[in-house]
């Protein structure tokens, strides 16, 4: 008897694990496991997305003109060379479709984010995991990994769930480095909250194998929405936008996305509210030793000394309503993931950690 067989790579997907929203019994949930903002979504994309209610019989703009004018005007950038998607992860499914396939490799480095796997698998290509040292992407290691089968190279910077960021000295070398036919694709879902940061924008801009990838998901705090975005290569746009569903992206997400990018105040005040929340739990980590990097983003990893101590500090948190992530499939066990909150939140956190160390000495 046979049975419908799947593509190759569809059975080795192991499935997302998204963030834990829920914890029994607990009501006043505190959620600080997806990196969400802890602001809400501006002000300004609530009443594009009423306002948009209103229209949402009729199909949305197959070419995303409005919104791709808008992120061209905020970011500087040529809206001819902008590709929108169902959050970045869709952008980032175009171009491993479009340019990778069964025997192909995509290199992607070890705490990378856990959607290259996922997705390398979906196009029945290879994923090839480079080591990182000290939880920093190591630009040799990824040219070292590069073989004849190399398509794409696929970095987060700063990364998730290390929130550590390689220099743009660093990123332009890793450039220099490929071969023009190999893809290098920056995932800058954290660019706005990194100071001084552009995102590798330049290269993106010059180079013809270089795409920056963007969401609208984290400093937006559109994540429920779903809306990303891609720049780069005007041929690799063409090509991109042949695989993308004319209609991916709905009435109410467009419009609020549009209104989102254009409040750059509203973005400014959160990523000053971040670094400011971001410096006080880092410290207050550290105070309680609990080993912690700097962080260009809106969430700091604390490592605890054993896997039983990150259990101790989690169900501590989780005793007070509070969520966070484990990241032990991305290679830290011993992890904790916490988004940084507001002010009222950052501080519920500290005093949860500081009373666990207190009764754990005494
Ligand atoms: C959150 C995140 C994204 C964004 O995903 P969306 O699909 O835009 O919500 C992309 N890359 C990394 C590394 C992330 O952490």
């Amino acid at each position: 008897m046979t049975t419908p067989t799947p593509q190759p790579g569809i059975m080795e997907i192991a499935l997302y694990q998204g963030g834990q929203s829920h914890l029994a019994g607990v009501r006043d949930v505190l959620k600080l496991s997806s990196n969400e903002n802890p602001a809400g979504p501006p002000p300004a994309a609530i009443d594009a997305l009423s306002a948009a209610g209103r229209h949402m019989h009729l199909y949305p703009s197959t070419d995303h003109a409005a919104l791709r004018a808008a992120i061209a005007e905020v970011w500087g950038v040529d809206a001819e060379r902008v590709i929108c998607g169902v959050g970045s992860d869709e952008v980032l499914q175009f171009v491993t479709q479009a340019y990778a396939g069964p025997g192909d490799e995509i290199i992607h480095t070890e705490h990378g984010f856990s959607m290259y796997p996922i997705l390398t698998h979906m196009c029945g290509a290879t994923p090839v995991r480079v080591a990182e040292v000290d939880r920093v992407v190591d630009v040799d290691a990824i040219l070292r990994a590069v073989t004849a089968r190399t398509r794409i190279v696929l970095l987060t910077n700063p990364g998730n769930p290390t929130g550590t960021r390689i220099a743009d000295a660093e990123i332009t070398r890793l450039a220099d480095g490929l071969r023009e036919d190999i893809i290098l694709v920056i995932d800058g879902a954290y660019t706005e909250y990194a100071a001084g940061y552009d995102g590798g924008l330049p290269l993106a801009e010059t180079r013809p194998n270089v795409l920056m990838t963007r969401t609208f998901s984290k400093i937006y705090g559109l994540g429920g929405l779903r809306v990303g975005w891609g720049y780069g290569p005007q041929a690799m746009i063409d090509v991109m936008t042949r695989i993308r569903q004319p209609f991916n992206l709905s009435v109410p997400a467009l419009a609020a996305a549009e209104a989102a990018v254009r409040d750059t105040a509203w973005r400014d005040s959160c990523a000053a509210l971040n670094a400011e929340q971001r410096a006080r739990l880092i410290g207050a980590l550290r105070q309680q030793g609990l080993a912690c990097d700097d962080s260009d983003t809106n969430f700091v990893l604390a490592r605890a000394a054993t896997v039983a101590e990150a259990d101790a500090a989690e169900a501590a948190l989780n005793a007070e309503g509070i969520l966070i992530r484990r990241v032990g499939g991305y290679g830290f066990p011993e992890g904790l993931r916490i988004t940084v909150g507001d002010a009222a939140q950052t501080g519920r956190v500290i005093n949860v950690l500081t009373r666990w160390r207190t009764e754990d000495v005494a």
